[in-house]
């Protein structure tokens, strides 16, 4: 708040309130967001970006945050950029007129396609000017963009990059080149971009002055009012409108949770042993559900009858299961009009009723699926209501949330049943439930409050993991990006033979390298591997990654692929980068002993295991003495 105290101006626009936004103003705001390192500044960037297109033209809001969110529409709709390399590249030869070795040596040079556009356009002398950019403009091109699919799809997109890049100057084609990529990478987290819109909004309603003392509330209320909304709907296409209209403390009630819209999954934090779940939850009335290992499925039943299915990322997954999408509205109870369940779907054996490990679940094909085609039986295990009948849940207590499930859906072995619970606070009963649940097939235990509501996308410490593994490591599982390989010699050659791994860092906004992994893979896994992989190669020494010179792989990978892995233990790393400052001030952590539990399609690399959790797994390493003992594996 003393930042904005008596702050009341706005960046000088360049255009006329009601005139379109120009882009060249928000690509500024990117390379000022860029350049800054640090995130109070960012913040405050963004707030005179966002107060500038308020005071001036408030329908360019709605483009101006998607394009700062790198995004063409909420994540549900599957609407997506990241258009391949070949296809920028030919349209920036078209551009320029360049050759095409050309555009690939500076791009080798430069390590980022965004560079390549910038330096290529500066130097390019034109006849005439063409019309500037606007961001109503280059939003909408980039949604046509997102949607050009069927034949001759290739040749449309090429077409409309470069009427983009042609009517580009100044640092627009960079912008416009790494928002198509899908990575804007400028260090802007999507929190910020919503606490930016918070203060933004407030301080153009209310102005900056803190003579009254009661600037710092104002703006924490209007950050609460607008996590609050964007939780129960995550769209901005509903979010923006209403904070348009409404004052903004009163956007929860304007933004509803609606059936069709996936909110974010709540998250479960890891923990050691049923020691450590005893001691966190001491005063606290709990209870222990089997953590069944398949995939998170938000099932939403509509008013109109529909069935969608989402997945832990809000990717609609319905196609993927079309037999339990048909099976749930006979499983609805009478009188019940519309609900969202929280499940989890596993592979399961009907005719002896077991239940089946991921991997086999992860042979199903991922879309499109046909039901006659269908090889693998799935069951859904439902855990949470977090909507019923019009009413939202989320801020109710689980024993409601689970009472409702009861009245939302009937059970059918096999293909819909309530997540197994245990209710106790006996030790003795807790192992014996645990065992009990690893031996149904499961990973162990969630241990969740009774009082807690649903937190949306948080990592809540109302929700603890008791996985069986705990008993052989560091209590979890990592997920980690596979950013690079090295290719493999003798019987491996042909294919890579190891890879280089990393987590993300939100708050920079970059994958940090935290090991290398060589030893389990199986030659058909390899194989598997290095088919799959080769497609995401980033030509260039210089990737956007946190890495040490002293560990470089062969080939670097664009981060698309997630990997869940196990390890020995933590260590602080010359040579890795992972949560870099947290624990030592100029090493980052690596694992040792890295082994692959399984890959991850239902997570994005933004969404693995960050930078803070490495961290906080590290601390929580060394406080229960169990020391690193060695080097890391690749020292
Ligand atoms: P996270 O989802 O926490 O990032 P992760 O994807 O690696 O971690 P796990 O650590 O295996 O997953 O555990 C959390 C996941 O367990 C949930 O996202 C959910 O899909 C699944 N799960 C299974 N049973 C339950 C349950 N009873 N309650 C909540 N989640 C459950």
């Amino acid at each position: 708040a003393k930042a904005y105290a008596n702050y009341d101006s706005v960046e000088l626009a360049t255009w006329k309130a009601g005139e379109p936004v120009p882009f060249l103003f928000l690509a500024h705001a990117f390379e000022a967001i860029a350049n800054e390192p640090k995130r109070l500044q960012i913040t405050q960037l963004l707030v005179t970006t966002f107060r500038t297109i308020l005071a001036t033209t408030p329908e360019d809001l709605l483009p101006a945050v998607y394009l700062c969110s790198n995004q063409v529409a909420p994540s549900h709709e599957g609407l997506e950029l990241g258009i391949g390399d070949s296809i920028l590249m030919k349209a920036l030869c078209l551009a320029t007129g360049k050759s095409m070795q050309k555009i690939k040596d500076d791009y080798a040079e430069a390590g980022d396609l965004g560079n390549v556009a910038a330096a290529a356009r500066a130097k390019q002398k034109t006849m005439f000017k063409p019309k500037p950019l606007t961001v109503q403009g280059v939003f909408k091109a980039f949604q046509t963009i997102a949607r050009t699919q069927g034949a001759k799809s290739q040749d449309k997109k090429i077409d409309l990059i470069n009427k983009l890049l042609v009517s580009s100057s100044d640092v627009e084609p960079g912008f416009i080149m790494r928002a198509l990529q899908g990575k804007l990478r400028i260090g802007l987290g999507d929190e910020t971009v919503r606490v930016a819109l918070a203060h933004a909004q407030s301080l153009h309603r209310h102005g900056a002055s803190n003579t009254d003392g009661k600037l710092a509330n104002r703006l924490e209320t209007a950050v609460q009012a607008v996590k609050q909304a964007y939780s129960q709907c995550p769209s901005y296409d509903v979010l923006i409108p209403a904070l348009l209209q409404y004052p903004i403390e009163e956007l929860p009630e304007h933004v509803k949770f609606t059936p069709g819209v996936p909110v974010k999954p709540m998250l479960a934090k890891a923990t050691t042993g049923i020691a450590e779940v005893l001691d966190k939850f001491a005063d606290q009335e709990f209870t222990c559900e089997y953590k069944y290992d398949g995939e998170r499925a938000q099932v939403h039943y509509t008013e109109d009858g529909k069935v969608f299915i989402y997945s832990r990322n809000s990717e609609n997954n319905t196609g993927k299961y079309p037999d339990i999408a048909a099976v749930i509205p006979s499983l609805v109870k009478e009188g019940v009009k519309s609900m969202v369940l929280d499940c989890e779907a596993v592979a399961f054996e009907r005719a002896t009723g077991k239940i089946l490990p991921f991997q086999v679940l992860s042979t199903r094909k991922r879309k499109d699926v046909e039901v006659a085609d269908i090889k693998v039986q799935v069951c859904l295990f439902a855990f949470d209501c977090l909507y019923l009948n019009g009413t939202m849940l989320l801020q109710r207590p689980l024993t409601e949330r689970r009472a409702a499930l009861s009245q939302a859906v009937h059970e059918k072995p096999g293909e819909l049943q309530y997540a197994l619970f245990k209710t106790s606070t006996d030790v003795e009963e807790l192992g014996t439930f645990l065992n009990e649940s690893v031996a149904a097939g499961t990973e162990g235990l969630i241990v969740k409050t009774l009082d807690s509501t649903y937190e949306p996308s948080k990592r809540s410490l109302h929700w603890l993991k008791l996985k069986k593994d705990y008993l052989e490591g560091v209590g979890d599982t990592l997920d980690v990006a596979v950013i690079g390989a090295w290719f493999g010699k003798g019987k491996r050659s042909g294919v890579y033979g190891a890879f280089l791994l990393a987590v993300f860092n939100a708050e920079g906004e970059e994958f940090q390298t935290i090991s290398k992994i060589g030893t389990g893979f199986s030659e058909e896994q390899l194989k598997q591997f290095s088919e799959e992989l080769k497609e995401h190669i980033i030509p260039t020494a210089k990737p956007y990654y946190r890495f040490s010179e002293t560990l470089l792989p062969d080939v670097w990978f664009d981060a698309k692929t997630v990997w869940e892995v196990k390890c020995a233990d933590f260590s602080i790393s010359p040579r890795h980068k992972a949560a870099l400052g947290l624990a030592d001030p100029d090493k980052g952590i690596s694992i040792r002993f890295p082994r692959l539990v399984k890959v991850r399609d239902d997570k994005s690399p933004e969404d693995a295991t960050s930078a803070e959790q490495v961290a906080e797994m590290y601390f929580k390493q060394a406080l229960t003495s169990k020391q690193p003992t060695g080097k890391a594996d690749d020292e």
